[in-house]
């Protein structure tokens, strides 16, 4: 169901379909229980009503353009103050602050690096989720961190994304209950779908 303010429509997760559901498997000893962790969701991070959603920021943590700029606007000046209270954040980690107006509890602000740097992408995404755990975040949506502005090539952010939070959720089971990709446009899902493929293969071929 979507709920709607006088300016904006809300999703809720419950709204949104695990992959395993999208893709109709049924996750077993030969699939991956990771499919029905994840959720690939096309639209804009500031209409999710999640636990947490990432801001993929950078260093001053002042807010700016893209994906930052549009959680800045529909959160308010309030997310702007508590960006300032936390003194920037370096690449690869993170800080999380109220989600004021958005219908996120809280905003996770990460830096992901500028240019093709996997392992401080692969620990923007770590950090991230972290954090979250240590917040009780159960439901948490990432943008494609660096993959705009920050000029990291779709594909292969798209892989450290996947695998990161593949290895950690396995890692820390029964903290995270779903992670949404968000996915702006439709360049975006093709790639995520593509690479999501590409897992299944991988782990089914593991397994056999
Ligand atoms: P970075 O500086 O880390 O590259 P950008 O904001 O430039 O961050 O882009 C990161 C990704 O976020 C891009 O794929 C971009 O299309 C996407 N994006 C931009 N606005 C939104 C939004 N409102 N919701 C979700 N994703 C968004």
């Amino acid at each position: 169901m979507t709920t709607t303010t006088a300016s904006k429509a809300f999703v809720r997760i419950s709204d949104i379909p695990s992959e395993a559901e999208r893709l109709g498997i049924r996750p077993g000893p030969s699939k991956p229980a990771f499919l029905a962790l994840i959720s690939l969701w096309q639209g804009d991070i500031t209409t999710l009503e999640v636990d947490a959603i990432v801001n993929a920021a950078d260093e001053a943590l002042l807010g700016g353009g893209g994906v930052d700029g549009a959680i800045h606007r529909a959160a308010g000046a309030q997310l702007l103050e508590a960006c300032r209270a936390h003194h920037g954040c370096k690449t690869g980690q993170a800080k999380i602050t109220p989600g004021f107006n958005l219908p996120a509890k809280h905003v996770i602000h990460t830096v992901g690096p500028i240019g093709e740097k996997p392992d401080l992408l692969a620990s923007a995404y770590r950090e991230s989720l972290s954090l979250a755990k240590a917040n009780g975040v159960h439901t948490i949506a990432f943008p494609c961190i660096s993959a705009g502005v920050f000029g990291y090539p779709a594909e292969s952010a798209c892989k450290v994304a996947v695998h990161t939070v593949a290895k950690w959720t396995n890692e820390n089971p029964g903290s995270i209950d779903r992670v949404v990709f968000c996915l702006f446009n439709q360049k975006s899902v093709h790639v995520y779908e593509e690479e999501i493929k590409r897992f299944l293969k991988k782990e089914q071929g593991e397994q056999e």
